[in-house]
């Protein structure tokens, strides 16, 4: 067995790869030891993810929408309590209640006393844009992607390896190699929004996260990630959005994620 990045034998190789982070409620989209690499997911792990997830953005949605960390933990955000006594207070949402870091017994009482009545936080609806983490985040997403399309099959497996057209966007990923390679984000639906898709499954459901790939011409293949509403997207033959950019004029801009069987029957 090799390591789709870093082409190495992977045999020894014990971590399951998580394709999107655990952190963002990822618990079913990912590729069996060895597929990656060890070295290449403790790579990913440290110098993609993580900086990643301290982004204010991915701090705050993984807070407002309670996602734990992969150790089970709640995500505190600062909260402020416009009042005297008041001030910034690391705020957890726990199932039914609020819980504040550090010796909150003033705040609470001041909650309970009524003399409190308001509390904020940011809303930071989209990440920072574009950033070199995101979009090297988005190009070993793509390659882990086509391994995931493979379902484990070795004979598809060694043909994505031996993709020579696909080396440029494996390097970026994992080495930093090249120039930055543009993607696109924007929002495509608002994360309370609730599906229905009578086709494909008779009730109705919210989305965290689906992928799929965009073939505009043969070989060129543009990634397409959608995370807690907001879509991204990466060529993955070269740093250029082209013809994506033609492909969403010619198509009313829609999504081509979104199945046309699918409907939105609840958004805020
Ligand atoms: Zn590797």
């Amino acid at each position: 067995m090799r390591c789709i990045f870093c082409k190495q034998v992977s045999d020894a190789s014990k971590s399951v790869q998580h394709i999107i982070p655990e952190s963002l409620g990822n618990k079913d989209l990912i590729l069996p030891p060895g597929t990656v690499c060890d070295s290449c997911n403790q790579y990913f792990a440290i110098k993609i993810e993580k900086p990643m997830l301290e982004m204010k953005y991915f701090q705050n949605v993984r807070f407002r929408n309670q996602i734990k960390s992969k150790k089970g933990r709640n995500i505190p955000y600062k909260t402020l309590f416009p009042h005297k006594e008041g001030g910034w207070f690391d705020m957890y949402l726990l199932d039914h209640s609020l819980a504040f870091s550090g010796d909150d017994s003033k705040i609470i009482s001041l909650i309970k006393d009524q003399k409190i009545n308001k509390m904020m936080f940011e809303v930071i609806d989209q990440p920072l844009f574009p950033t070199a983490n995101v979009s090297r985040f988005l190009a070993k997403t793509a390659i882990e992607a086509f391994a995931l399309k493979a379902e484990g099959k070795s004979s598809l497996l060694n043909e994505i390896i031996d993709m020579h057209h696909l080396d440029s966007i494996r390097e970026y990923a994992r080495y930093g190699k090249g120039r930055f390679w543009n993607y696109n984000q924007r929002r495509i639906y608002s994360e309370e929004t609730r599906f229905e898709d009578p086709v494909h499954l008779p009730e109705s459901y919210e989305i965290l996260h689906e992928l799929d790939f965009l073939i505009i011409e043969p070989d060129m293949y543009y990634f397409v990630l959608v995370i807690m509403g907001i879509e991204y997207v990466i060529n993955c033959g070269d740093p250029e959005l082209d013809l994506y950019k033609h492909w969403l004029l010619e198509n009313d801009n829609r999504s081509p994620i979104r199945r046309f069987s699918e409907r939105i029957i609840y958004k805020n």
